[in-house]
């Protein structure tokens, strides 16, 4: 039956970020689908994980400072000790720095790139060779952005980092299909996170982004939860190198 081609009973998915904002909402997406968790997270993960487990499914809790390229590693293989094998990865950690591009720091470069593009890469890389290993094929889903398809303003790296993100989603579809991994991106629209807390908080910014946005609202990590199961389960097995869209009609207007 169809709404079975949902369930991701018995499958082990690995979110990054899933301490706060999206990824955490993302994780309670899947447990609720039927899957265990790995929660990776430079902040406190006990939340996330106390309701993960409140839903009966298993959590790991995996503290990795994704900044860190050495990390990597030992973030997999702890998730292989605990749950027994990787069937999802969710690539949702990112940060963003915001200051004219005139004045953008080095760091703000170096910082954003690092977490938001090459941890992508070096994660996935590591974990497609564990889904490889294992024979069973697999998901990748990466959080892309409206920068992905846009210029925006005032956060160069950001849109840098998001618009490879895009790139990269195409690519690993390419090489990991012959292994039966699928790989696509969700692109979230305008979420009330901690990461648009800024501009939420300046009245002129936020007026003129709900003005300009179709859905008349921000959108929640609820709101990215269908798209999500989708892309982890069998429903989406014949869809990859796909960005979807979840943004409340902004790309459209
Ligand atoms: P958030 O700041 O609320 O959450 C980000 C999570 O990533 C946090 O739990 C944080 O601790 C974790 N993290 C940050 N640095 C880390 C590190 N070095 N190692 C491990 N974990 C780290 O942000 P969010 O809005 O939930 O963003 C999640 C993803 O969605 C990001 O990739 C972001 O770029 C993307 N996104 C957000 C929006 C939005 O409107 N909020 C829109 C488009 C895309």
């Amino acid at each position: 039956m169809i709404l079975d081609n949902f369930k991701l009973d018995g499958k082990v998915a690995v979110v990054t970020g899933a301490g706060r904002g999206l990824g955490q909402g993302a994780a309670w997406g899947f447990a609720e689908a039927g899957a265990d968790v790995a929660l990776v997270d430079i902040v406190s993960t006990d939340d996330t994980a106390a309701r993960v487990r409140a839903l009966g499914r298993r959590a790991a809790q995996v503290h990795a400072d994704l900044m860190d390229r050495a990390a990597i590693q030992p973030v997999v293989e702890q998730v292989v000790r605990e749950l027994g094998g990787i069937d999802i990865l969710l690539n949702n950690a990112g940060i963003i720095r915001r200051a004219p591009f005139l004045e953008f720091a080095e760091k703000d470069w170096d910082e954003v790139i690092q977490l938001n593009e090459s941890t992508v890469f070096f994660l996935s890389q590591a974990i497609a060779r564990q889904m490889v290993a294992q024979g069973r094929g697999g998901k990748i889903v990466n959080i892309a952005s409206m920068l992905s398809f846009q210029g925006g303003i005032r956060v160069p790296s950001y849109t840098a980092s998001k618009s490879a993100v895009m790139g990269l989603t195409r690519l690993m579809a390419n090489e990991l299909a012959p292994h039966h991994i699928n790989v696509n991106a969700v692109a979230p629209g305008y979420m009330a996170t901690d990461n648009t807390a800024p501009l939420r908080a300046d009245p002129a910014r936020n007026a003129e982004i709900l003005g300009r946005l179709p859905a008349g609202r921000w959108g929640l990590p609820e709101d990215l939860q269908g798209a999500l199961v989708f892309l982890a389960s069998r429903a989406s097995d014949y869809v990859t190198g796909h960005t979807l869209a979840v943004d409340g009609g902004w790309l459209c207007r």
